[in-house]
């Protein structure tokens, strides 16, 4: 007999807790407050350790994609807790609307529950794309709204941190600014403010000039930007802590923001209309949202600047970046998005990076680890690493990887090993390096 999947109902906004899984934990902070701004009761998962993973692949196939089963493993561990009222509970997913597979998260949740013996739990989906249309849970413009502008802070505090936290005179003082925030922003969201474009510009200056504040003794240290499959690259469940361990090596670590996957895409939606024709007022639609974004974006990276910190490009600056490396239609996955960080990250001196990937997750070793030479050939300064996380790799084995590769650059930075000068923007995009040149290797 055909399951019959619970809908999540409209009235359930007023009954059920909703659960969502973690992935970049301080935007999705924020996020709780926007949904609970709109009349939602949500909790951020924290639950981890390996039960998670093992009911993960208890309940779906172990060939699924490993984010797949670590957010499913955690939903089945949060049920098992005792804690929720299993009737007053529903579960919130994310669909990115790709060609990937990660569109179909939804569907392997709804049969893990049904196996596992909770399906009559209610599933709703977070999504840009209109799926799931006859869910009580729904995108509107105002709770959209609400989400960009955390995303946008969440960002901003997340570049800030980074860069204060290795140099801190006083030990906790960037992550104490960190909660202030979040704390500061999330009453401001409470209260229906914060998240018009004129808000966030006025308040992104404040959040910058705290976090210059703080006392710090620069000193040199090995820089490493993370790119990757966008759950693994962020979420601490899903890389081992990978961030945390980074910062433990003594290292100032950079994650591209997340503001970027979502402004990609949205651009791959009128990327499309380029490549392959059809209705062309998808194109104009997201260029007018792309151009929103991008006004608040250059406010957002504009406060860093004023306040003395890196900050990258715009979006529109890293659409160049793929140029001569891959092309724009390579969508799957983190598609060109993973190579155009990865070339921002160099030529904004984070020469060194972790490539975080799911193993066995085609798209991501295409754009990733398929890149790598090509990127290193371009930019022979590039030190990358490849790293593949699923149930079956040890934290022992990512973390030897990664000080291999920590290795090298602690020997560049004692200026033992010469870094070459990156090549221009020009000649990025003349096409394949020079004939006879091997591709630099670490
Ligand atoms: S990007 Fe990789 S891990 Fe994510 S859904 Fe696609 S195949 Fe799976």
């Amino acid at each position: 007999m055909e399951y019959k999947y619970p809908k999540f109902t409209p009235e359930m906004k007023r009954t059920h807790t909703i659960l969502i899984p973690n992935m970049a934990i301080t935007q999705f902070r924020l996020l709780r407050y926007a949904l609970t701004y709109d009349g939602y009761k949500c909790e951020i998962l924290g639950n981890c350790g390996s039960e998670v993973a093992q009911l993960g692949l208890k309940y779906v196939h172990n060939d699924t994609c490993y984010p797949a089963l670590l957010v499913i493993g955690q939903f089945l561990d949060a049920l098992n807790s005792g804690k929720y009222d299993l009737q007053h509970t529903a579960l919130l997913i994310t669909q990115t609307g790709g060609g990937c597979r990660a569109s179909n998260y939804i569907h392997l949740l709804r049969k893990a529950l049904e196996k596992a013996g909770y399906g009559y739990i209610p599933v709703a989906s977070l999504n840009f794309s209109g799926l799931e249309k006859d869910s009580g849970f729904s995108m509107t413009i105002p709770l959209a709204r609400r989400a960009l502008a955390c995303v946008f802070y969440g960002d901003l505090l997340c570049s800030l941190r980074n860069q204060v936290k290795p140099y801190e005179n006083e030990p906790g003082a960037a992550e104490a600014m960190v909660e202030q925030w979040v704390a500061r922003l999330g009453q401001t969201l409470l209260a229906g403010k914060g998240y018009t474009a004129h808000e966030m510009k006025r308040t992104f200056p404040a959040i910058a000039k705290d976090f210059a504040g703080i006392g710090v003794t620069r000193s040199p240290k090995v820089k490493v930007g993370v790119v990757g499959e966008i759950y693994v690259k962020y979420s601490p469940l899903g890389n081992n802590e990978l961030q945390k361990f980074l910062e433990q090596q003594g290292c100032e670590v950079n994650f591209p923001g997340l503001m970027g996957f979502v402004q990609y895409c949205i651009y791959n939606m009128g990327e499309d209309h380029v490549l392959y024709g059809g209705a062309g007022g998808i194109k104009m639609g997201t260029d007018l949202f792309l151009r929103y974004l991008d006004g608040v974006e250059r406010a957002m990276l504009k406060a860093q600047k004023n306040a003395g910190f890196y900050a990258p490009g715009p979006f529109t600056e890293l659409t160049e970046k793929p140029a001569g490396v891959i092309s724009m239609g390579a969508k799957m996955g983190e598609g060109w998005l993973l190579p155009a960080e990865m070339v921002e990250l160099v030529q904004g001196g984070y020469c060194n990076i972790v490539c975080a990937q799911p193993f066995g997750c085609l798209p991501n070793h295409i754009v990733g680890k398929g890149v790598i030479n090509r990127i290193r050939a371009l930019y022979p300064a590039a030190n990358i690493t490849p790293i593949d996380y699923d149930p079956s790799a040890t934290r022992v084995n990512q973390e030897n990887r990664i000080k291999l590769m920590l290795a090298v650059a602690k020997e560049r930075l004692s200026g033992g090993a010469p870094e070459a000068a990156p090549v221009t923007a020009e000649q990025l995009a003349g096409g394949a390096p020079e004939a006879g040149k091997t591709p630099a290797t670490v």
